[in-house]
């Protein structure tokens, strides 16, 4: 039906005052550096969902009503359908577990929970209730990727290395909780690699061996070098300064070499770009088109094999301490 169609506007409508008909109403939950550089502006352009309200203890979007709790924004704003969580992950379960009993649609930020099992009874709970659970990954509607599975499937991969190195004091200022048990460490960005790995090889790879750097100071790892079977590797480091690293090289069995680079956003085949479709959307305003798409069709998409890469890293990853670590 149209309920999903573009918007209409009624007459006299100004652009970007009045809400067109039938967005269905979003919370947003964790107001902090995500929500405010993705999900607000994403929001604002989607023609399928509106944002109707935030919950953070502290943090406020301007002319969107604010609550501290879920409870409260859920009395004075029963027609919020979706609730979108922001948060770190160790804070994300209880608040998804609570949006989905109060009958609401849950879309996750990446990584989706703290522990596998965790998000698991997040999907038992949605699929109890007939509600739309999305763990999203929004590296992976990032430009390249899709041309990138679509180049890669029928053939023979040899081998793939990932480099993802950036500098943690640029992307994540003063956020200690990505040291702290939960919070992975590199993996937080590093997992953002595997996410489009785990979408784009045509068979999958698992873990074989790992090596985890944890500054004497912390409690994750700041740097790891993964090894996976089928001769695919990855180094992830997180004291990257300088130019920034987020490329995926994939070498196939008819000799050609394919590469992802600024995290998915360009695509090469033998060193040549390959052009990307135009007027594909941004990450995140495709993940909410996603979403909508979800509730509408009344479906789940829960992919947890990014994540399991990153568990049977810290379970086989050999700790090895390296210098104190300070923002
Ligand atoms: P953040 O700014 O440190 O935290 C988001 C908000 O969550 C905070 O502003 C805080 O709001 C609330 N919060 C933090 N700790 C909490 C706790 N213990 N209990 C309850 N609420 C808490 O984090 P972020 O960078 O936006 O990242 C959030 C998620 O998005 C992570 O899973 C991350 O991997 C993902 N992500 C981040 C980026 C990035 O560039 N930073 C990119 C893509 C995805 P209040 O103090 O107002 O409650």
């Amino acid at each position: 039906g149209r309920r999903h169609g573009l918007p209409r506007r009624l007459p006299g409508q100004r652009g970007g005052t009045g809400k067109p008909l039938m967005r269905r109403a979003v919370a947003l939950v964790g107001i902090g550096k995500i929500a405010l550089d993705q999900h607000v502006p994403a929001l604002s352009s989607s023609s399928c969902l509106h944002l109707a309200a935030t919950v953070s203890r502290s943090g406020t979007v301007g002319g969107v009503p604010a609550f501290t709790s879920l409870d409260t924004m859920f009395a004075a704003h029963p027609e919020v359908e979706v609730v979108s969580l922001c948060l770190p992950p160790v804070p994300r379960f209880a608040a998804a577990e609570a949006a989905l009993r109060a009958g609401r649609h849950v879309m996750l930020e990446k990584p989706p929970g703290a522990t596998l099992a965790e998000v698991q009874a997040l999907q038992a709970l949605a699929a109890l209730r007939g509600l739309t659970l999305y763990a999203t990954w929004h590296s992976r509607m990032a430009r390249g990727v899709a041309a990138a599975k679509a180049w890669l499937a029928g053939r023979v991969v040899t081998g793939a290395r990932i480099d993802w190195r950036e500098d943690v004091r640029r992307w994540h200022p003063g956020q200690d909780w990505v040291f702290e048990p939960g919070g992975m460490g590199v993996f937080d960005p590093g997992i953002n690699a595997l996410s489009i790995l785990t979408e784009i090889l045509p068979a999958p790879v698992h873990l074989q061996s790992a090596v985890l750097e944890v500054p004497a100071n912390r409690q994750t790892p700041i740097a790891a070098e993964l090894q996976f079977s089928g001769g695919v590797s990855a180094g992830f480091d997180w004291r990257q300064v300088g130019p920034q690293v987020w490329d995926i090289v994939v070498d196939t069995a008819d000799g050609a070499r394919m590469a992802l680079r600024m995290g998915g956003k360009v695509l090469e085949v033998d060193g040549l770009p390959v052009a990307g479709a135009a007027d594909i959307m941004g990450e995140y305003p495709a993940l909410y088109a996603a979403m909508a798409g979800l509730v509408a069709a009344g479906w789940s998409e829960v992919d947890l094999s990014p994540m399991v890469h990153v568990a049977d890293a810290m379970t086989l990853g050999r700790r090895k301490v390296v210098a104190a670590f300070h923002f």
